[in-house]
């Protein structure tokens, strides 16, 4: 959700006008640091606390696809935090289809393809994750092409989540999840070895041992690098301390990403940008970012050659620009 949905969405649904106005206030001067994780989930909380009836959710879908378009994103995989609707006691199915069909609506007209990936809430355990899985397969044939886990890395560790993962696969799903984030490599180690994640969400503690970088390296696990979340939430003081240099000279794979973007205040071509500029990366560099991002996909081999078909036009236009 962007500003102004979350504000017209909280103004809607009667959210704590003090709240909505310091929200206001910080959306203004975009400047998003929480200070620590849990902060953060506090504040993800009250923001997803606006989103209520299904319309809510469309709407929300629909703004995001046209922001999306915006930024010239032709395909999307967007993270739905299903654990949060089913924690809010809000009807998944309800809340899913109202976005979806937003999205898809919109983006049939601006043409930009969404894909879903279902998230459970870590920390909240098992069950919870368990519903969300079931979710996410029944709602294959409407785009959900993922399911992940994300939260509180301590809470709620890997190895609670093996056979979920396990029937994830079964069932035709592709699996993320977000470690590395509020724990260390080893957290990393457990996503890859023990729940086979296919990607890694953020990801960037791995860059304390060399031996999980060569080994989500050597696996083709791309790590989804998410600069200004990373500053927002407290896992690094400014963007120059994120480990990304290390990480490419390692050779592992990397995308970039917006995480909430509305949350944090930021976009794709802003972390474009931001990593371009903190880093002093290449032209080149930034476009094999997006030439990860398609090989990572989580889609057909011929849907990602028209995606790199599309790449390649718009890198040569720039090139003589
Ligand atoms: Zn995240």
């Amino acid at each position: 959700m962007g500003p102004q949905t979350l504000i017209e969405l909280g103004r809607r649904n009667r959210a704590d006008p003090t709240e909505l106005a310091r929200w206001a206030a910080d959306l203004e001067r975009r400047n998003f640091r929480f200070g620590n994780f849990q902060a953060f989930v506090e504040a993800y909380k009250f923001v997803a606390g606006v989103l209520d009836s299904p319309a809510d959710y469309a709407l929300a879908g629909k703004r995001l696809v046209e922001t999306l378009a915006a930024e010239n994103v032709r395909y999307a995989e967007v993270t739905l935090s299903a654990g949060m609707v089913l924690w809010k006691k809000q009807s998944l199915e309800a809340a899913f289809e109202a976005a979806a069909q937003a999205a898809a609506d919109a983006g049939a007209k601006l043409g930009v393809h969404v894909n879903w990936i279902f998230d459970a809430i870590r920390h909240f355990g098992v069950e919870p994750a368990r519903e969300v899985l079931r979710m996410a397969a029944r709602y294959r044939e409407r785009g959900v092409v993922a399911f992940g886990i994300g939260g509180d890395e301590r809470r709620g560790p890997a190895d609670l989540f093996v056979d979920l993962y396990r029937e994830a696969r079964d069932r035709g799903l592709h699996t993320t999840a977000h470690a590395g984030e509020t724990m260390g490599p080893e957290s990393v180690r457990a996503a890859v070895e023990l729940l086979g994640a296919e990607r890694i969400g953020h990801g960037l503690r791995a860059a304390e041992d060399r031996a999980v970088l060569a080994l989500v390296r050597d696996r083709g696990v791309p790590l989804e690098v998410c600069l200004t979340s990373n500053v927002a939430t407290g896992a690094i003081a400014e963007a120059s301390d994120h480990p990304l240099p290390a990480i490419l000279r390692e050779g592992v794979r990397v995308t970039l990403n917006s995480d909430d973007p509305g949350l944090f205040g930021t976009s794709l071509e802003r972390e474009f940008l931001l990593a371009a500029r903190t880093f002093d990366l290449s032209r080149e560099q930034l476009a094999g970012f997006i030439e990860n991002a398609i090989d990572a996909a989580f889609l057909a081999e011929s849907e990602k050659s028209e995606l790199r078909v599309a790449h390649e036009a718009l890198t040569l236009g720039l090139g003589s620009a």
